[in-house]
């Protein structure tokens, strides 16, 4: 080992950084004794509602339930097929399932590694009306689709301009999985203006875990909206069906933000803008540390349309066992994200499409390897990474 050990995230600095603040919010909690809802949920939720650029967001226990709240909340249920992308987290799909819908997939761009719109049109292109809706029925399934939810995958939003003309041609609803992508932006040519995820779609989901771009210190989620009666029904969701105590309307879940959590995540917003900046000059650190290696075709792409967060800075190298292990054999820990597609997942082998349906995904989840990145990241430790990622691809003949 040439070098004191790099971790792939440090989350102990930046929550030493933040000790104190986060034990005055958490002895305001104490005192107040108020840990479900209540002013710290509420002010939460009208901050980050404000920092996505959207009219409502609505706190709930984790990314995942905010995904599936939304899909409810406008209408996706047992029926209905939701078109998604296989290169994501498993929670994307577990989510669109545990509506009662069925998933069908899209294949992702090869650069960008978000759903592909060229992939979406062909597959709705291909898809059969029915009669009485006129709605496209999905391929497998025969099911009236109802949404597309689109990945913002590793920081970088999808392509949600053409995604969103799609949808309109094909009256489907569009629900972003923004979970790794807390601060991202797209350029809305429509006009003219730079736009962050949460603000994209008729609905978008947030994930807290600790380890995003925004974490809190437990699990967490949240769902941003511009519709109120959404919002409204993710907020009925989150709680049982009632929007009167004990006067259930619907039946819904337990799958409120604690109010501790929401106290956590105000402290944390405020540093957002500043994390998203260190992760973005760190990737910039990272590609002309590269381009400079001789190293450039290993970068992560970023579409004109896009301001990344980088949630991941992800490369992309044949052999990429062989370079995670090289790093690792130096004290350079890295990820996989993810090593097997969800359409490859055992626990889908019973109605997934299988091998060789999805071949950039495929491809791509055999050739990508994440380096260590977050805020607190040091130019001498990527300096470090990317000698030990040249040593290896160097001496071999193909990267
Ligand atoms: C983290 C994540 C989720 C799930 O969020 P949880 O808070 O862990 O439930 C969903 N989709 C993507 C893309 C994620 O990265």
């Amino acid at each position: 080992m040439t070098q004191q050990p790099i971790p792939f995230l440090d989350l102990v600095t930046s929550h030493r950084e933040l000790e104190e603040e986060l034990v005055a919010a958490f002895r305001t909690a104490v005192r107040s004794a108020r840990f479900i809802g209540g002013p710290e949920v509420e002010g939460f939720e009208r901050e980050f509602a404000d920092y996505c650029g959207s009219n409502f967001s609505v706190g709930v226990s984790s990314g995942t339930d905010a995904l599936r709240f939304a899909l409810l909340a406008i209408g996706v249920g047992h029926g209905d097929a939701v078109l998604t992308v296989s290169h994501t987290f498993l929670a994307t799909v577990e989510a669109i399932n545990q509506t009662g819908a069925v998933t069908e997939f899209v294949d992702v761009d090869e650069a960008t590694y978000t759903m592909s719109p060229a992939a979406l049109s062909e597959y709705l292109k291909a898809c059969a009306k029915e009669p009485s809706t006129g709605r496209p029925l999905a391929l497998r399934s025969k099911k009236p689709i109802k949404a597309i939810v689109p990945v913002h995958l590793y920081g970088h939003v999808a392509d949600m301009g053409a995604i969103a003309s799609l949808a309109a041609q094909y009256n489907l609803l569009v629900v972003e999985d923004a979970c790794q992508a807390h601060g991202a932006e797209y350029f809305d040519e429509s006009t003219g203006d730079w736009r962050r995820a949460g603000s994209l779609a008729k609905a978008a989901a947030f994930s807290f875990y600790p380890g995003k771009n925004l974490g809190a210190c437990g699990e967490a989620g949240a769902v941003t909206t511009n519709d109120e009666a959404v919002a409204a029904r993710v907020r009925m969701l989150r709680d049982h069906g009632q929007a009167t105590k004990y006067y259930h309307d619907i039946e819904g879940y337990n799958g409120r933000l604690d109010a501790i959590q929401a106290a956590f995540l105000r402290v944390k917003l405020r540093h957002l803008e500043n994390w998203n900046a260190a992760r973005r000059a760190a990737a910039r650190e990272y590609n002309s540390l590269l381009d400079a290696s001789g190293l450039g075709a290993l970068r992560p792409v970023e579409a004109a349309w896009s301001r990344s967060v980088f949630h991941l800075y992800v490369v992309r190298t044949k052999d990429r066992d062989g370079l995670g292990r090289h790093l690792k054999a130096n004290g350079i820990d890295t990820g996989l994200h993810y090593p097997v597609p969800v359409h490859l997942q055992k626990c889908y082998e019973e109605w997934s499409p299988g091998r060789g349906s999805l071949p950039v995904t495929e491809r791509v989840a055999a050739e990508i390897l994440s380096l260590p990145m977050f805020p607190g990241l040091r130019p001498e430790q990527q300096s470090a990474i990317v000698e030990q990622v040249g040593e290896f691809v160097g001496v071999r003949t193909t990267n």
